[in-house]
């Protein structure tokens, strides 16, 4: 394969698909993806959950910009719906329930929506919280389950048929700048462009790098989801529970329990596969938060999340490497962020105007980086 295009995004995870949606309506555009499937790294391995409150108050503009597309996709973008109701429980341990006040009003400052429950509305929506992880809570009800291998597809379809090419087993092996363009070696060809976008997820330094540029300090962090048996079916209705020290969260799938130990274990980027100890304190967090007990551990899983050293993502164009644009940095909010972090990375490449309430695309530069 070879050619020229406007931009070649390397990446196609849900970073580089949702740009290249976007930018496939005003610009040619090659998606190359090293894996024979797009999706294989921490996308296909997310909790699949849209929550304005994960993330920060850094992050939230950008959740909080993409709920309208999720909600109410363009007609023909997707076969199904994006996002089903489900709600997130914030709780807190013995002794640490004044948490929550901070939880509160971080939620208040944000205008996210929330409510106060006491024991009694905690026990409603989570009856198995042991009593004593559920004093009181924060219930956050606009908080839903994405359907993220639909949503990603449909990034990828649209773009297609928007024009954009997708080139698969086609690891980017060399970045190179001449004569005002990019010059792309991969294993299945090479191939120009003006602009080449980083989406690369775990390997956004790796490929950094490669073009010369200066890496941001992306580090890789692993996380594990375990889907354990509770012996009988989990109550679908059950919300997303969110210990508020960040000692776990869990939610319900298809009769089981998703837990997670909100582990967060630095790894070098790689196909990286769940360690024993995290699945023996996911089970173990789990169980003293609950009344419940973990008949049979039936899968586990690892990703990695991807953060710049401030925690918020990167958009925009490195002022070190002309026609460079970093798309990296998504860390435990790239798919419930796509829809907006796509548009406004699509604007800040073409030029299209562009904007929603409350974010800043400056805030997420890459010149805020000292030195680079
Ligand atoms: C356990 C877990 C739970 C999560 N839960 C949620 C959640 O509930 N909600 C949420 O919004 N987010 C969640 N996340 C975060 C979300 O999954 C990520 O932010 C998002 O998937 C990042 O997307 P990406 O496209 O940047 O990375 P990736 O999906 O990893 O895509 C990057 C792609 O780049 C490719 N690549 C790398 N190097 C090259 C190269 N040299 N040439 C060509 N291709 C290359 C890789 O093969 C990969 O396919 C979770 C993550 C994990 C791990």
């Amino acid at each position: 394969m070879t050619g020229r295009y406007d931009v070649v995004v390397v990446g196609a995870g849900i970073g580089g698909a949702s740009l290249a949606w976007f930018l496939s309506e005003r610009a040619s555009v090659l998606l190359i993806e090293a894996e024979a499937h797009p999706g294989l790294h921490s996308t296909g391995r997310s909790a699949a959950f849209f929550a304005e409150s994960y993330g920060g108050p850094g992050v939230q503009p950008l959740t909080t910009a993409s709920k309208a597309f999720l909600h109410r996709p363009p007609a023909g973008f997707a076969d199904g719906p994006l996002v089903t109701p489900r709600g997130a429980l914030h709780v807190a341990g013995p002794g640490a329930q004044g948490a929550l006040d901070d939880v509160e009003r971080a939620f208040l400052a944000s205008g996210v929506a929330a409510e106060r429950l006491d024991a009694e509305g905690a026990a409603a929506r989570a009856p198995l919280l042991d009593p004593a992880w559920r004093q009181r809570a924060l219930w956050e009800p606009d908080c839903t389950d994405i359907e993220v291998a639909r949503l990603h597809q449909a990034f990828l379809a649209g773009a297609r048929r928007r024009g954009a090419v997708l080139a698969t087993d086609a690891p980017a092996r060399g970045l190179e700048r001449s004569g005002g363009r990019w010059r792309i070696e991969t294993a299945a060809g090479h191939f120009e462009a003006d602009v080449v976008v980083n989406a690369a997820g775990a390997w956004a330094d790796e490929v950094a790098a490669l073009a010369g540029t200066r890496p941001l300090g992306v580090q890789p962090l692993r996380r594990t989801m375990v889907v354990a048996d509770l012996g009988a079916p989990v109550d679908p209705g059950l919300p997303v529970v969110f210990d508020v020290a960040g000692s776990f969260y869990f939610k319900p799938d298809a009769g089981m329990i998703w837990v997670s130990p909100h582990d967060e274990t630095p790894a070098p980027p790689s196909d990286v596969q769940p360690e024993e100890l995290d699945i023996a304190v996911a089970v173990d967090r789990f169980e003293r938060a609950t009344t419940a007990t973990v008949r049979r551990v039936v899968r586990a899983w690892a990703g990695l999340r991807s953060f710049a050293p401030d925690r918020l993502p990167v958009y925009g164009f490195a002022p070190d490497a002309p026609g460079f644009f970093w798309c990296a940095g998504q860390g435990g909010f790239g798919v419930q962020t796509a829809p907006a972090a796509g548009a406004m990375a699509a604007s800040l490449i073409t030029g299209a105007a562009w904007n929603a309430p409350g974010v800043d695309p400056e805030r997420y530069a890459p010149a805020r980086f000292s030195g680079v």
